[in-house]
């Protein structure tokens, strides 16, 4: 059997390490440069590769292909191969099919990162044989390889979603659905809520599904369609005889005749979106039947993720906060909500068609000044410009940071939450974030 590997990233390498080993004549490509560090593990396992090219005669006689997550099916490539009837799966569907773990798989469009690593940490604090792939950290598929894990928290994004055949996580959470990577949609937004719901396509009524019940994509979807797995919804809003809600500032949750309750002020992580993280999380360890005391624990010292709501310094009675993951309006909105007092705000960078109307309200409420980080920041101006007092243009982290300084008072909050992709000005979002806290390290 041949395996061919498009993209000779982590999620490639780890697949052809798990095809070599299961027997696989593996070839990987990548039209672009492999990293120095893959091409030895690829050339130290034996595994031919070719990068900066597709050679179509070696790529075109594949039994099955694996498409790395970030190659859209638009791809010429891509494109030959669905044309010939040749399978193009995802990692995830390759390395499942290799692995009797159970798996826990994460999805919506934002809250993953979050919900994973929280997720794991319950898990593992209470001393299951647990491992942590998809989008973060080392591949699912070399993982399998390794076979070290009795049950695996995965993080999955639609397009890793959307490679799936047979692959069914026996618990699937959809965190929230909002419009993102519309471009690898047809721009339909319909298309990518679908794209999200394939987690639960394959699941059957031994399995379940958590999901934000306050989510209207989420809700309209599970009215339209059906779904075999048992339902465990999560609210802020309403009660359910089975799933998790909110009674007088309380974290209940009601799962398989089995009661949880926590105070939700003991909560470590912060703001409504996190509280829904929290609900999640806590769903699966139910289900897993964590005992309370560790649930507990757990939740009450998990201490967040890098880049998401993350304090990062108090100077002068300023708390400094850096949000530089949210690359959207959605997380924004739930930042800024988190707000308890007058904000500084930094936004700006990459539009990907934001909706700036959904944040007016929070900011009329909680924002005192703008400060717009990004090349073009037209739409930001246009829509805030006669909303608050204070709006500065800059185009580096160092001077948003001092201006931010100078606008502030003591009690204030200045919060980086762009709305928007970082590469007008930065790498990513990471560097844009480290960039932010080494900017306000050295206040
Ligand atoms: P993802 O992996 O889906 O991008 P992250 O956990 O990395 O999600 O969070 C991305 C951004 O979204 C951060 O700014 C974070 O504060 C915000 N966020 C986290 N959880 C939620 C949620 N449940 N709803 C909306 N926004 C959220």
């Amino acid at each position: 059997m041949r395996l061919v590997v498009l993209g000779g990233g982590e999620s490639g390498v780890g697949t052809a390490i798990l095809g070599k080993q299961k027997g696989y004549d593996v070839f990987v490509s990548d039209f672009a440069k492999i990293k120095e560090s893959y091409k030895e593990v690829l050339i130290k396992n034996s595994i031919d590769w070719e990068d900066e090219k597709h050679t179509e005669s070696l790529i075109l006689n594949a039994d099955v292909v694996m498409k790395s997550p970030g190659i859209p099916e638009k791809a010429p490539i891509v494109k030959k191969l669905i044309e010939k009837g040749i399978p193009v799966i995802s990692e995830i569907e390759f390395a499942a099919s290799f692995t009797k773990a159970v798996t826990i798989g994460i999805t919506g469009s934002n809250g993953k990162t979050t919900t994973t690593m929280l997720t794991y940490h319950l898990l593992k604090s209470a001393g299951l044989n647990v491992g942590l792939a998809g989008n973060i950290g080392k591949s699912f598929a070399e993982q399998v390889a390794e076979d070290k894990y009795d049950s695996y928290v995965l993080e999955l994004s639609s397009f890793q979603l959307d490679g799936i055949i047979n692959y069914k996580p026996h618990i699937a959470i959809i965190t929230n659905i909002s419009p993102d990577h519309l471009d690898r949609y047809d721009y339909k937004y319909e298309n990518y809520i679908d794209s999200k719901f394939r987690i639960t396509m394959n699941q059957t009524e031994e399995d379940y599904l958590i999901y934000d019940a306050d989510d209207e994509a989420i809700s309209d979807w599970l009215q339209k369609n059906k779904t075999r797995a048992k339902l465990i919804p999560f609210s802020l809003t309403k009660t359910f005889e089975q799933g998790v809600f909110i009674k007088n500032n309380t974290m209940e949750a009601i799962i398989n005749q089995e009661e949880f309750t926590m105070e939700t002020e003991s909560i470590a992580l912060e703001g409504k979106h996190n509280l829904k993280n929290a609900m999640a999380a806590t769903s699966v360890a139910k289900l897993m039947q964590i005992r309370k005391a560790t649930i507990r624990e757990s939740l009450s010292n998990f201490q967040g993720v890098e880049h998401r709501l993350e304090k990062v310094l108090k100077i002068q009675n300023v708390q400094y906060i850096n949000d530089s993951k949210a690359t959207n309006v959605n997380a924004t909105f739930f930042a800024l909500d988190s707000m308890n007092s007058p904000t500084v705000w930094i936004v700006g960078g990459v539009d990907k068609g934001n909706d700036y109307n959904e944040l007016m309200a929070l900011v009329r409420e909680k924002v005192k000044a703008i400060i717009c980080l990004g090349v073009d920041n037209r739409k930001i101006i246009d829509a805030f410009g006669n909303v608050v007092d204070i709006m500065v243009e800059v185009n580096n982290m160092n001077d948003a940071v001092r201006m931010a300084q100078r606008i502030t008072e003591k009690g204030d909050t200045v919060l980086l939450s762009p709305a928007c992709a970082s590469f007008d000005l930065f790498e990513n979002y990471e560097d844009r974030g480290r960039q932010f806290k080494d900017a306000v390290h050295n206040l």
